[in-house]
Order: structure tokens, then C-alpha cells, then sequence
């Protein structure tokens, strides 16, 4: 089949800067793609690149589609190497929402976590968003320094509501010893996982990691570990028995990936890559469609955006399988021209 296709490049300024262990991120930068079959269905995608997780550029995905012209083929697609994985997903996505019968949701509905803000300021919101009926929070941490984060955790702790966990994420901040302090600070207490307490990629990271998984009764979640197809089979290989996080818009045919994690009956929590509602909508239908252990969503990042047409739907901490379908792509596409 030969498709007409489009795209837009984007840059958009976040509503807050977004700080990581890796730095701050004032804006996102993206690529939205457009499809539109010979029987005139047309499909979205998006390519929402993280180059710090060790994917393409997003100047790599304009060579591409600068490259692709007006029209693309199912062979071209096909044909993208493994390490354009966000283009990928973008390409399978609009194909996705071009398929005739979309194949229905395994779930109708499924919990969201509240993202908190970094440092201090999360105090008083898991406060606000427990109000708002969310029992799933998640705090960055390895942003400031161990003495001055530990106590702020435990404020944090004494400020969930009853029935609320905790996901601390560290981005892989620590080393060794001060995972080992966190984790000794987690036991017994509501944490539900810490998400990739030391570097993905450093040497001997992997047995890290599975040491310290095996030392502690708090879980522990990959996430910058498991950031393509072969990520997934690796851990898989291994026997992790932790939590999987998967942004679904790195991992390039992110369909298969969910299959196989099915079928090891992994848990998994589905991640925003700070996209837009474009990629989310692909994502989450994905989500929805996993008949596995789906954990809370990692979607609660909304409102995102300074303009708020490039946002999810927010302040919900649950998504039904129809709010995802609603979700409009074309108006986001439209906003962009
Ligand atoms: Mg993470």
C-alpha cells in the first residue's frame, strides 16, 4: 500500500520546566506524522525522541521524513532501521488508527498516577491530588542531595492519603551506597517500587540492579533500563521480576513488545514520554489493550503544555478506554499548521 504522508516538526514550551536527574528540559520537540491510505482513512503518529535514553535525535527524524517526500510505502516503513525506534512508533501508530477494526480494550478502565512536582513543592500537591481521588503518586528523586531529601520523604510519606503508595524515581542517580541508604528507608513503608535507582548502561549496572533487588523488600522498576525490543527480551531473559516501565513511544514497534510482555505475565506500568496527545492516544490505546498486570499509568502529566491543546485529558485519576478514543488528533495536528 502506498500512503500519502506529512508531517510538522514541533518545539513546545512545557508549563514548567521539567527537572531530572539529567538537567533541566524547558521544551519538547517532536515530530507528528500523518498518513492517509488510498481509500482515504488517514492515521497520526508521532516521534517523540529522548536522546538522553539513548534514541535518535529529532534532527534525525526530520532527515528521514524530509527524505520520505509526499508519499510512503508499507516496504519504506518496513524498511526504517531498529534504531529510529520513535519514528517507528510514530509510522506503526498511524497504522494503527488507518486498521479498519481496532482491536477492542482489554480493560475499561485503568488508575492513573499523579506525577509530583520535585523537592519541597510535592508536599502540599499530594495533598491537593489525594483530594482528587489519586492513590498512586510518583516523586523524582537524586535531584538535590540525600540528607535533604530522605526527611522531605518522609514528610511526603506522613502527607499521603490512606490507601496511597508511593513510586520514587531516581532516574539513575545513585550509586550503590546511596541506593542502599533509600531502600533501607523505603522498607515497610508505602512505596509501591523505586523506579532505576543506579545508571541503565554503567559496567556491571545489570547485576547491580538484581543485587539490590534481591536485598530489599521494596520493588524495584526498570525504566531507562528497558528502552527498546531488545532491552525487554534481555530483562526478560533474566528473570527480572520487578516492574517494567515502558515509554511505549521509544520502543519502536511497541505492539510486539507488549505481546511478549504479556505472555511473562510481567507487571508493567505504561509511561508518557512527555509527548502529545498525539503519541499518548497510541500509546494508551496500547495500554488498554494489554490483558497483563497494568499497573497504575504513568499519563498523570497533564496539563503539560503552555498551550493546553497539545494536552491529554488531566486531573483524572482514572482513564476510561473511551476517553482515550476521543482523544482528537487532528485537532492537535491542526494546531500545529
Ligand atoms: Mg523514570
Amino acid at each position: 500500500m502506498t500512503y500519502r504522508f506529512a508531517f510538522h516538526r514541533y518545539s513546545l514550551p512545557f508549563r514548567l520546566s521539567v527537572k531530572t536527574a539529567y538537567g533541566v528540559w524547558p521544551s519538547r520537540e517532536g515530530m507528528l506524522v500523518r498518513l492517509e491510505s488510498e481509500n482515504g482513512r488517514v492515521g497520526y503518529g508521532e516521534a517523540a525522541p529522548i536522546p538522553a535514553f539513548g534514541t535518535e535525535t529529532i534532527e534525525e527524524v526530520e532527515i528521514f521524513c524530509v527524505a520520505f517526500g509526499s508519499h510512503l510505502t508499507d516496504e519504506q516503513i518496513a524498511a526504517i532501521p531498529a534504531k529510529y525506534n520513535c519514528l517507528k512508533f510514530a509510522l506503526a501508530s498511524a497504522l494503527d488508527a488507518l486498521a479498519e477494526s481496532p482491536m477492542p480494550a482489554a480493560n475499561p478502565f485503568l488508575a492513573v498516577a499523579a506525577l509530583l512536582p520535585s523537592g519541597r513543592a510535592a508536599l502540599e500537591e499530594v495533598k491537593t491530588k489525594g483530594e482528587a481521588g489519586f492513590r498512586t503518586f510518583k516523586w523524582k528523586v537524586g535531584i538535590a542531595d540525600i540528607a535533604e531529601e530522605l526527611p522531605l520523604f518522609d514528610d511526603l510519606i506522613a502527607n499521603l492519603p490512606s490507601g496511597g503508595r508511593l513510586r520514587l524515581d531516581a532516574n539513575g542517580a545513585w550509586d550503590r551506597r546511596r541506593a542502599e541508604r533509600w531502600l533501607e528507608r523505603c522498607a515497610n513503608r508505602p512505596v509501591e517500587f523505586v523506579e532505576q535507582p543506579v545508571a541503565a548502561h554503567a559496567k556491571g549496572a545489570d547485576d547491580l540492579l538484581c543485587g539490590l533487588a534481591e536485598d530489599h523488600p521494596t520493588p524495584l522498576a526498570l525504566d531507562e533500563s528497558v528502552v527498546s525490543a531488545g532491552d525487554v527480551a534481555h530483562w526478560l531473559e533474566r528473570g527480572w521480576t520487578g516492574v517494567f516501565v515502558l515509554k511505549l513511544s521509544l520502543l519502536g514497534e511497541a505492539a510486539a513488545v507488549v505481546e511478549r510482555l504479556e505472555r511473562a505475565s510481567a507487571a508493567v506500568v505504561f509511561s508518557s514520554a512527555l509527548e502529545t496527545a498525539v503519541g499518548a492516544k497510541a500509546a494508551l490505546r496500547l495500554a488498554f489493550r494489554f490483558r497483563g498486570e497494568a499497573r497504575a499509568l504513568g499519563f498523570g502529566v497533564w496539563p503539560l503544555f503552555i498551550n493546553g491543546c497539545f494536552d491529554g485529558p488531566h486531573a483524572t485519576p482514572f482513564l476510561r478506554a473511551e476517553d482515550v478514543e476521543v482523544i482528537d488528533q487532528e485537532a492537535v495536528w491542526n494546531a500545529l499548521r
